[in-house]
């Protein structure tokens, strides 16, 4: 499963937060993802409580923040909001767009267990 790598990897960078920062533990978390980071939201809740099991976030809460797609419209000249990736623009209709937000997955926050 493609999340549970990207777990593993969150993981990892929580401990070397942790580690760095004297941490005793983490508490909750809260994640940025995008509608176009190919991330299962489920999949993704599921391997975060397998893969923080036994690690500094052990039983930490998993926040999902959900952004926006957006992508520049070249024929209005701004940025459009938009649901599917390849999706015409939604004010003028053409698709003349390329996607500048909505790829993202990151660790946005976290609270630290006191
Ligand atoms: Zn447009």
């Amino acid at each position: 499963m493609h999340e549970m790598s990207i777990c593993m990897s969150i993981v990892e960078s929580l401990e070397a937060t942790a580690k760095e920062n004297n941490y005793q533990g983490i508490d909750k978390v809260w994640l940025e993802i995008g509608p176009f980071s190919g991330v299962e939201i489920r999949a993704l809740e599921f391997s975060f409580e397998v893969v923080t099991r036994d690690t500094i976030a052990h039983k930490a809460e998993l926040e999902i923040i959900q952004t926006q797609g957006q992508a520049w419209c070249f024929n209005c000249n701004k940025i459009v909001v938009i649901e599917q990736r390849y999706d015409a623009c939604p004010v003028c209709d053409l698709n003349q767009l390329t996607v500048s937000g909505g790829e993202e997955l990151k660790i946005k926050q976290i609270s630290i267990k006191e």
